[in-house]
């Protein structure tokens, strides 16, 4: 068999080439760009739009990393988004400004919860007022077209063949391309893609995966073929804790933290990992295992919105996780649970906990401690020593996080050294990533094609673990 040249790929009449604008080398970011020649022409498909965060968003020289676009777009037909998080769909508002006018494929639960993500980073990053922000959103949702998994859809590459959109059979053709949604268990609405090119050759990109047995979202299943996956390896070199275990870990933690009074802050993404939270604590409270009385605090508007989300996307729960409905719980929406909204009853909660030190449960976002309404929590409560941070999230390098989990004594807060007197614990049981076991079950599902692997999204060290664990097992690395 003819080996292709790296980074591309020859058929009759076209030709695929692969290009990482973000992401390849780094866990944020994520830009891939899959080119196909076909007959001379470029067109490309972009897969999410992300920003960069942590040490990622830093040049070589330390300075901020700038947002604009700085790669061509004119030959692009479309942009696929894989999921919602900020670091796979951040730079879309600036990939607008460039001018990029094609259509923005994701799943339905993605396309609702697009808008709600990017309202946050429209008014932090760029300082857009309401009235602004409706407008760029707007315009988004306008280009957004949803598809559901597990539907085949064309993806035209040249003005001909939108005239056979309508009345031609779903085969390929080298004037389209065909895309699919699968699951990925990662986040609500997450998926992996699969485009189908001319020759039927497939190319899989991952997106995030989830790992495997988390209670509210099913496993993701292996596509039945890829000649070319693009696969993310964050815990490329890691075995989680099982999820089985977590509840139990987390309830450990909350019961001694509690003996000493204080609060529990859980840095946690708005979306994914505070509903999993709420998830496993209305579990902990059904079964009596933490004190039905303390307060669980959820601070964060844009957590309490994407949880609504979640609520209103039941049909892609698990099935543990729509048991518990048909038993009349509500698994993300309990009594104790309290949401906080206005920025000023945020405030008086921070100070009378600083004052008070009542013992109470807090999520809020950021999940890396990276901005967000949990930086206040942490710098009121950091110092005392009943305080409680539970890391429950990956925390990438250069993020206050990270110098939390590394134990640092003194960290800074809005140029303000503060020192760390609170416990910290990781709990890893809580990754919405894969693992190593659940990225390789993935890999050796693929029943058909080529099987070559892209390995991207991932810290150097950990991609050359998992890309060496590839290679013991006879698969052809690009
Ligand atoms: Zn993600």
């Amino acid at each position: 068999m003819l080996t292709p040249p790296k980074n591309s790929t020859q058929a009759t009449n076209f030709e695929i080439t692969l290009k990482h604008h973000g992401g390849k080398l780094g866990v944020t970011g994520s830009c891939h760009e899959l080119t196909i020649n076909n007959n001379g022409n470029n067109h490309g498909i972009l897969i999410d739009c992300g920003l960069f965060q942590g040490k990622d968003a830093k040049d070589k020289h330390g300075n901020e990393r700038k947002l604009d676009i700085e790669f061509p777009i004119s030959h692009l037909k479309a942009l696929i988004l894989t999921h919602t998080h900020i670091d796979h769909i951040g730079r879309l508002p600036w990939l607008l400004a460039k001018g990029f006018k094609q259509p923005i494929y994701c799943t339905p639960a993605t396309a609702e919860l697009v808008p709600l993500m990017l309202d946050d980073g429209l008014k932090l990053q760029l300082g857009l007022n309401k009235g602004q922000r409706a407008r760029v959103l707007e315009l988004i949702r306008k280009q957004i077209k949803p598809i559901p998994y597990n539907q085949w859809h064309r993806i035209p590459l040249s003005s001909i063949s939108r005239s056979l959109r309508s009345s031609s059979p779903l085969k390929t053709s080298s004037s389209y391309l065909l895309l699919r949604f699968q699951p990925a268990g990662h986040i609500l609405g997450s998926a992996y893609v699969e485009i189908k090119l001319p020759n039927n050759d497939i190319v899989v990109f991952s997106g995030d995966l989830g790992p495997s047995n988390t209670p509210l979202l099913p496993d993701p299943i292996s596509p039945k073929r890829a000649d070319l996956l693009i696969i993310e390896s964050t815990y490329g070199n890691k075995i989680h804790d099982s999820v089985e275990t977590r509840a139990k870990r987390l309830q450990d933690i909350i019961e001694r933290s509690l003996e000493d009074g204080g609060a529990i802050i859980i840095p946690a993404f708005s979306v994914g990992r505070t509903q999993e939270l709420l998830f496993d604590i209305e579990h902990l409270i059904h079964h009596n295992n933490i004190d039905s009385k303390i307060p669980i605090i959820l601070d964060s508007p844009l957590a309490n919105k994407v949880t609504k989300q979640y609520r209103r996307f039941k049909k892609l729960w698990s099935k543990e996780a729509k048991i518990k409905l048909s038993n009349q719980r509500h698994p993300l929406n309990f009594e104790q649970c309290i949401t906080i909204e206005s920025h000023k009853e945020h405030m008086q909660i921070v100070n009378r906990l600083k004052s008070t030190a009542e013992p109470c449960i807090i999520v809020a976002a950021s999940g890396m401690c990276a901005g967000g309404r949990v930086m206040n929590y942490l710098e009121a409560l950091l110092p005392d020593k009943r305080t409680d941070i539970i890391l429950a999230g990956y925390q990438a390098h250069g993020t206050l996080g990270r110098d939390l989990q590394n134990k640092k004594e003194t960290v800074w807060i809005d140029n303000q050294p503060i020192d760390v007197n609170a416990q910290i614990h990781t709990m890893s049981g809580y990754s919405a990533h894969a693992d190593q076991a659940d990225l390789m079950k993935f890999v050796e599902g693929i029943e058909e094609g080529k099987k070559e692997v892209v390995v991207v999204h991932g810290e150097d060290n950990v991609r050359e673990e998992f890309e060496r664990v590839l290679e013991t097992r006879n698969y052809m690395l690009r």
